[in-house]
């Protein structure tokens, strides 16, 4: 594989364009967007898709997001386009922000897993632009890791995660948001968050109210198994790959509220009492913490706990989260303790992914 860095102000016409070229034969690209890192194939050419699949490990139930350039790319995968989706596209494109609409007949079964809808998006990134752009055709690309891990928020992620098994990644630095758009579900006559992310509801009311098109999120998500057809699915067709388990660190995650501080401390204790001894020492145990230094209160955390400080502000804690569950990943952390973010609609996309992470 090779890594190509791209300048993110003037993305390198010759780089961009070859790695266009490999998107139009069919090839694998991963590519930065402001969300996360996607592994990018030709969306309108099934053995390409086929190609994520099988990289990623990802089942063939969960439907990949359409990139392209323009509300009017957008437009030509869609059979109908609805006008909760024209509105929400021109106050919010581009940016991390994806609509499932009616699918148009020329879009391929596998990128919606056979559903009649295909979710769409025109990613903010210059890079990412410049290769939509370039490459003239609508590319699939989920997030670039095996399925189940943790999504990559810089190129060295990808690597980690999915080595040879991609042959080019371009690299664009970290990305801005740092989580997976929000996912809205605009084909009946209310729009649905399949999927919360840094977008609000607040945001997407505001745009809709005018309109008189409500907005909710979706009631639950489906799936504790994850390589299966997950039973059923036939039941919540909406969005299958709303997985629980999903953005997930190899290491236990506990999430805590602030006033459990002292509990945590003894459940520490309790863990460690449990654990075999693998004669290798203490197993590293991670600490995000929130709302200041953890061991100011009563009863510090145990010396051997790393403790990191992350952002009290949801759009910076985003933007460095899955950096952070990387990190203990890399460290075989065997316990990643997490403070819980307040219950407050910013906070949203970021409570959605460490719920999961804790599962
Ligand atoms: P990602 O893994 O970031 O590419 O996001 C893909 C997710 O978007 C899937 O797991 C689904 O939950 C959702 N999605 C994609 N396409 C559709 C669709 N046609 N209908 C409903 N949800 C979709
Ligand atoms: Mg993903």
């Amino acid at each position: 594989m090779s890594v190509v860095p791209v300048d993110t102000t003037h993305p390198d016409a010759a780089v961009i364009a070859n790695a266009a070229a490999r998107l139009q034969a069919g090839e694998l690209v991963a590519f930065p967007t402001e969300t996360v890192y996607g592994l990018g194939a030709n969306a309108l050419d099934p053995a390409a898709v086929q190609r994520i699949y099988a990289a990623k490990g990802r089942p063939a139930w969960n439907p990949v997001i359409a990139h392209v350039p323009s509300i009017d790319a957008a437009r030509a995968l869609a059979r109908e386009w609805p006008a909760s989706a024209q509105r929400l596209a021109e106050a919010f494109w581009p940016g991390p922000l994806t609509l499932v609409v009616p699918k148009a007949a020329h879009v391929p079964d596998v990128a919606t897993a056979g559903l009649d809808a295909v979710a769409v998006r025109v990613p903010a990134h210059p890079v990412a632009l410049a290769l939509l752009r370039a490459a003239a055709v609508p590319i699939a690309a989920p997030s670039a890791n095996r399925f189940t891990q943790i999504s990559p928020t810089t190129a060295w992620h990808v690597v980690q995660s999915l080595g040879d098994r991609v042959p080019l990644v371009l690299d664009g630095g970290p990305c801005s948001v740092g989580i997976e758009s929000t996912v809205v579900d605009c084909t009946g006559p209310e729009v649905i968050i399949l999927r919360p992310g840094m977008l609000g509801r607040e945001s997407l009311e505001h745009v809709l109210a005018p309109l008189g098109i409500p907005v909710r999120h979706a009631v639950r998500r489906i799936a504790h198994d994850l390589t299966a057809l997950p039973d059923g699915l036939d039941a919540i067709p909406r969005s299958p790959g709303m997985a629980d388990r999903h953005y997930a660190p190899r290491a236990d995650v506990w999430l805590f509220d602030t006033a459990q501080r002292a509990e945590i401390v003894d459940a520490l204790e309790r863990w460690h009492a449990e654990r075999p001894r693998d004669g290798q020492g203490a197993v590293p145990v991670y600490a995000l913490v929130r709302t200041g230094p953890p061991d100011s209160g009563d009863r510090p955390l145990p010396g051997h706990v790393r403790q990191r400080l992350m952002p009290d502000d949801p759009a910076a804690y985003a933007r460095t989260l899955y950096g952070a569950l990387h990190d203990a990943d890399q460290a075989n952390a065997g316990l990643i303790l997490i403070e819980a973010p307040p219950d407050s609609p910013g906070w949203d996309g970021v409570r959605d992914r460490l719920t999961r992470a804790a599962r």
